[in-house]
């Protein structure tokens, strides 16, 4: 059974049809990026499966559960955000522990899993600082955080790095895949940096006005594009 299970899902905003049908199966603990250009329905798509857009038609699953219309805090997904979204008047302690907090979790047991988040991301000497006292760096670890102390089943990144100047993404796009490996996470993770495609990705699907043009390893996709459309994206010229 698949993680995570888009059937024909399709959304509409008014007249206008920017998922036109998507149908993918998402393996427990694969790595799997959408790349495609600006507009093509990434973030969209992302954020029906956290439940943030209600989904037109179609099917969303999780674990083999239907979860069209489950409450966004009931589907054991965590998003982590391009803007980071942090509280700026609480610290990162609070930060971390704020949906915790939320759902009435017992405080030692918010301590021990900001602690555990805190280590894992090394972010442990900088539990009382604010949000303006840190890099940029350090923000975004302390959003993939407050995700990591909800023990998701998946993870969603909607171009968490494209804040960051050049070095800092190289340094977060290795401590992704650090902590994927140490997490063992389902991670869905949306970039339109072909380099972040390339190295972070078990499985890369490339979408086209609403739509999947081609799923593939990476491998499978720079050796073996179906078109010029995915060679431009990934691969080498066909
Ligand atoms: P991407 O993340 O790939 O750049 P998006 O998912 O943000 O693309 O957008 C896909 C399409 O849906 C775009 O044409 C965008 O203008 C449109 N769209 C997104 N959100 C809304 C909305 N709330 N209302 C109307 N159109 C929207
Ligand atoms: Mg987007």
């Amino acid at each position: 059974m698949s993680e995570l299970s888009l059937k024909s899902v399709r959304k509409t905003f008014g007249a206008l049809e920017v998922i036109k049908g998507v149908d993918l199966e998402i393996e427990k603990g694969e790595f799997t990026v959408f790349v495609g250009p600006s507009g093509c329905g990434k973030s969209t798509l992302l954020r029906m499966i956290a439940g943030l857009e209600d989904i037109s038609s179609g099917d969303l699953e999780i674990s083999g559960q239907r979860m069209n219309e489950t409450d966004p805090s009931k589907r054991g997904i965590a998003m982590v955000f391009q803007s980071y979204a942090l509280y700026p008047h609480l610290t990162v302690r609070q930060n971390m522990g704020f949906a915790l907090r939320f759902a009435g979790v017992p405080k030692a047991e918010i301590e021990k899993q900001v602690m555990d988040a805190a280590r894992i991301l090394e972010l442990e000497k900088l539990l009382d600082r604010k949000p303006k006292a840190l890099s940029g760096g350090q923000r975004q670890r302390v959003a993939i955080g407050r995700a990591i102390v909800r023990h998701p089943k998946v993870f969603l990144f909607d171009e968490p790095l494209s804040n960051l100047d050049a070095e800092l993404r190289v340094h977060m796009r290795v401590e992704i895949a650090k902590l994927h490996k140490k997490l063992g996470a389902t991670v869905v993770y949306v970039t339109h940096d072909q380099v972040e495609a390339m190295t972070l990705a078990d499985k890369i699907v490339v979408l086209r006005d609403g739509r999947i043009e081609q799923v593939g390893s990476p491998l499978q996709l720079y050796t073996d594009p179906d078109n010029r459309f995915v060679a431009g994206f990934i691969g080498s010229p066909k």
